[in-house]
This record gives structure tokens, sequence and C-alpha cells, in this order.
């Protein structure tokens, strides 16, 4: 199997089978929405902070397959992983699509399968929007906790 094979396998596996998906609807979790009109993307997620970790991401929208999948990929990789951690992971992600090189491969896990988008221009915010809303959604929470 090569490189690409594998990645678009991890691609479609969390298409197929989302990790950490549907929202609680606590009012524990800070909820975030976001779209991508170009494409139809549309992303609701879910954060769980406490004490500086990230304790939970939930997910749910509709749009294509990388956009999904990749809401599955960010919630399974950021999940258990200090705020400070993610917001690198976060940053190294949006690197990662661009075409630049990670900062730290391994932290970045499956979510490295999005590689290939850089050849792609108009999926990568398809590959981001999970990503950005999850972003924000650690912002806001950080402007409550000040
Ligand atoms: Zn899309």
């Amino acid at each position: 199997m090569d490189l690409n094979t594998l990645y678009r396998t991890v691609i479609m596996d969390n298409y197929k089978n989302p990790k950490n998906k549907g929202l609680k609807k606590s009012s524990d979790y800070h909820f975030v929405h976001l779209n991508n009109p170009s494409c139809g993307d549309d992303m609701n997620v879910e954060i769980l902070i406490k004490n500086g970790k990230v304790e939970d991401i939930r997910h749910d929208g509709h749009g294509c397959s990388i956009c999904c999948s990749s809401a599955s990929v960010m919630s399974d990789t950021l999940k258990g992983k200090s705020v400070e951690e993610a917001k690198k992971i976060i940053y190294d992600f949006y690197g990662l699509v661009m075409g630049k090189e990670p900062q730290d491969e391994e932290a970045l896990g499956e979510a490295i399968a999005y590689m290939g988008v850089k050849d792609f221009p108009a999926r990568i915010k398809c590959a981001t929007l999970s990503w950005k809303a999850i972003e924000q959604a650690i912002t806001e929470v950080e402007h409550e906790q000040k």
C-alpha cells in the first residue's frame, strides 16, 4: 500500500465511521457553528475543557468527505491533550494542509493524512473547517475564564 492509498483509507474510514460524532448539548460544553458556503459544509463542534485540558470534543454536521472525516480526526487527535498542546497541533495542521513541514508529526497522528490537500486549494477550507471551529471555541472559553 502506498502512502496516498493509506491516507485515503484514513479519510474514508473516518468518514464512514466518525469518532465523537453527535452533540452533548450540555451547558458544560462550549458550542461553535461554522460553515463553508463554497462547498456546502456545515459544522457544529462542542468542547469540554477542564483544568486546562481538553476533556472531550463532539462534532456534528454535514458536508463533503474531507470536511466530515477531518472533524472525526480532529476530535480524536485533540481529545486528552492540554489546551496549549491542542493549539500547537491546530496551527501545525493549518501549516500541513498549506504544504508546510509539520513541527510535530507524531502529535498530528492521523491528521497527517490531510497533507495531500495542499494540491487541492479549494479543499483546504473543507479540511480546516472543524479545526477553525474548535480553535474559536478554545479562544471563547479562554476569554470567559479571564
Ligand atoms: Zn467540503
